[in-house]
């Protein structure tokens, strides 16, 4: 079945692309396109043709449905209908709505002529994907509106609104009303002026100093692109269609599309944009499981988390009741996130009025009666099991039926603080991250007991408040906490066994990483971690205990609010400096355990981190914590700064291999400073690795 509609209306025929959401071009549509265009030609009534998409979108590019299936190569390819447009013998017009990106662009391209509404939306973003647009895209948009925009545009991804470039030869004439009435009288009034066939490989794409130009961009994008290849290709492309023929500047692109696509960099940016589509799809629970409306939030704590996930909600029109035990937390809390809204708008960042409305949202209270009326709570007060004993029961009794009651507890057991109301089904883990206003990760921690509309309700709140939202079932730590535990580990034993400081990290950070672990413990607080462990020793008497951060923590160095933790800080300085007590602290804790320090290489370390990453992953699939891999590796793009051109830990895993991954593990079980069985590779890695598959591969 064609997605292309084609009529005739009077002397024009119409197409209008019909592929909802945003009209991708699968091969249904490619062919119905073409199908058109030979219709059109063939009827002699038919003076010019109108390629028209909906509201929403003429075309917001490629079909991702069909992202690695054959359909997509399947002929008419999009550079196939691209050229049956452009050769046309009658004239062929794009009316242009909603987005136009990636394909859709390159489609109104290879028209004769294009009319838009102004707040239309272009863009070229292939190289969000690591690639470049492969459709001449790179080639027909200098000639349209400038090396200078069009590079702009194709390196950036950017969306840009129509009448940004009204008056360019990218568009023939804005439409304020009715599109395709606009287009019908565009094309008639062209039929009547016999208006010629316009093709934008015609035109001279300039510049006045080409040279010097591609010479500065290519420093700058290259600085600016640093792990990325795609900018520099794009540089190269539209450089070409500058200096080069059109025909040369097309294989230019060609050649540069096919190398990029087989780069790890475009894979591993593939698999995050895949990845972060599945994210939302929970096996037991259908997308149409209905979901409960959400008006009104309360929030417990105006702490550090509870200001932050609080000015979410209020971003997103949601009113929020803010509840603290004592007047003074309460204004500490308000005041924080009034600071927040100061600084964006001084920043330019937001209008005073908006900053206003949204603190207009906010009801500050000191008591919970005040959350009778609440959709939604979110408790975010002291990581103690007593104190969310209390709160819970509180809530218990003064929420309506139906009030959805979240923890954001990031190390305690959901299910048992579920069991402290009459209503467990209703209660759910929002587990946010520092800074919770900025950080894109929301891990929704489901409770034995957690009812399938309520976790559908979290997962769609997450959208509106624009978070990446990837279920964990109920374990220590959930999925990204209790993989960081055993990365931190590995960097903590190496650091006894003869690594330094610096050296860990500089390592870590050459692989991509934002921070090295010593010096995001150091952020994070040492006393988090600290505490962390000690609970930890008591619970396995025979873990290997971290002794140097335990030292440091002893010595009251929790890392940058105190100053001092692994490395030094400067007062109002978050620069980590070298700091000869810690080198003195490490000497004495290895004579203490009589470790002779070895020569430790940068290969170890990164393996050793990653490596105990990717085992503590494949540990959570197995037990069903994780819904799959791609899961984890959203959590770690999203929440732990995992290099995103590296696509997170299972996929890494998944490019070195997986077979490769357990056989350079194997020396580590040797090392005498680790414990029996740390190594040992999670039965799911082991078997992935000996059937040669993916972890989210079926196995037989
Ligand atoms: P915080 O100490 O900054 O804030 C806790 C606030 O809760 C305080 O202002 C306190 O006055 C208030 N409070 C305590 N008991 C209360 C009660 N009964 N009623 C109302 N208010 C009460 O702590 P935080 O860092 O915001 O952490 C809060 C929760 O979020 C903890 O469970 C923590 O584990 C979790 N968490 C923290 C982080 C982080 O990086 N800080 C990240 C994720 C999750």
């Amino acid at each position: 079945m064609s997605n292309a509609h084609y009529e005739v209306n009077g002397e024009v025929a119409v197409i209008r692309l019909d592929n909802p959401p945003v009209n991708g071009l699968g091969i249904a549509l490619r062919q119905g396109i073409v199908d058109g265009i030979k219709q059109a030609e063939a009827d002699n009534n038919v003076g010019a043709v109108v390629i028209i998409g909906s509201d929403r979108a003429f075309s917001g590019g490629a079909d991702i449905s069909e992202f690695g299936t054959p359909k997509m190569h399947a002929e008419p390819i999009l550079t196939t209908v691209t050229h049956y447009v452009e050769t046309s013998r009658k004239p062929v017009i794009a009316a242009i709505s909603g987005a136009c990106m990636g394909g859709g662009l390159e489609l109104a391209m290879s028209c004769h002529y294009r009319v838009a509404r102004p707040d239309a939306q272009i863009a070229l973003p292939e190289v969000k994907l690591g690639i470049l647009p492969g459709a001449g895209g790179t080639q027909r948009l200098p000639r349209l509106i400038g090396a200078e925009h069009a590079l702009n545009m194709i390196v950036s991804g950017a969306v840009v609104p129509a009448k940004q470039f009204k008056g360019s030869p990218l568009f023939d004439e804005m439409v304020e009303g009715d599109l395709l009435e606009g287009a019908l009288a565009f094309a008639r009034k062209g039929i009547a002026e016999k208006m010629p066939l316009n093709k934008v490989r015609d035109l001279k794409a300039r510049h006045p100093n080409p040279e010097g130009f591609f010479m500065v961009a290519r420093n700058t994008v290259g600085a600016m692109a640093k792990n990325y290849p795609a900018p520099l290709k794009c540089v190269d492309a539209v450089e070409a269609a500058v200096t080069k023929p059109f025909d040369v500047g097309m294989k230019v692109e060609r050649d540069a599309f096919s190398y990029l696509v087989m780069t790890p960099e475009s894979r591993a940016l593939r698999h995050a944009f895949f990845s972060e589509r599945k994210t939302s799809k929970i096996a037991d629970v259908p997308s149409d499981t209905p979901t409960r409306e959400i008006k009104q939030v309360g929030i417990i704590g105006g702490g550090t988390m509870g200001t932050g996930i609080s000015i979410n909600f209020l971003n997103a029109g949601i009113p929020v009741t803010l509840v603290e035990m004592k007047q003074e937390g309460l204004d500490r809390g308000v005041a924080a996130i009034q600071k927040v809204y100061e600084g964006r708008v001084k920043k330019g960042k937001l209008s005073e009025d908006k900053a206003k409305a949204c603190m207009d949202l906010l009801t500050p209270s000191l008591s919970y009666r005040d959350l009778s009326n609440a959709d939604l709570v979110i408790e975010a007060v002291f990581e103690e099991m007593g104190v969310k004993e209390s709160v819970f029961k509180e809530l218990d009794s003064v929420c309506k039926p139906g009030a959805i009651l979240a923890s954001n507890t990031s190390t305690l057991d959901v299910n048992k603080i579920a069991s402290f109301t009459k209503r467990p089904e209703n209660v759910i883990g929002l587990h946010f991250f520092s800074p919770a206003n900025i950080m894109k990760l929301l891990e929704v921690v489901r409770g034995d007991k957690t009812a399938k509309d309520v976790l559908a309700t979290a997962m769609k709140l997450a959208k509106t408040i624009k978070k990446t939202a990837v279920v964990s079932g109920v374990c220590d730590g959930f999925i990204g906490n209790r993989m960081i535990n055993q990365y931190q580990r590995e960097a903590l034993l190496m650091l006894q066994e003869g690594a330094s400081v610096q050296q860990i990290d500089k390592a870590i950070e050459k692989f991509g990483f934002a921070m090295g672990p010593l010096r995001m413990a150091d952020l994070a607080g040492g006393d988090i971690g600290w505490a962390i462990r000690k609970r930890q020793y008591a619970e396995k008497p025979d873990m290997k205990k971290m002794v140097v951060a335990d030292r440091l923590c002893e010595m009251g160095r929790y890392g940058q609010k105190t100053g001092a933790g692994f490395y030094r800080y400067e007062p109002g300085n978050r620069n980590a400096l070298h700091d000869p007590e810690v080198d003195k602290v490490v000497d004495e804790v290895r004579a203490e355990l009589g470790i002779t320090p070895r020569k430790i290489s940068n290969q170890e370390i990164l393996e050793r981190c990653v490596y105990a990453l990717v085992n503590e992953g494949a540990r959570l699939l197995e037990e069903g914590i994780a819904q799959r891999a791609s899961d984890i590796d959203m959590v770690y793009l999203t929440g732990y700064g995992f290099p995103v051109f590296r696509g997170g830990p299972m996929h890494y895993a998944e490019e070195v291999g997986l077979a490769n991954v357990v056989r350079n593990m194997e020396p580590f079980a040797e090392n005498p400073h680790t414990e029996p069985g740390f190594w040992e590779p999670a039965p799911l890695l082991a078997k992935c690795a000996a059937e040669g598959r993916g972890f989210d591969e079926q196995g037989q």
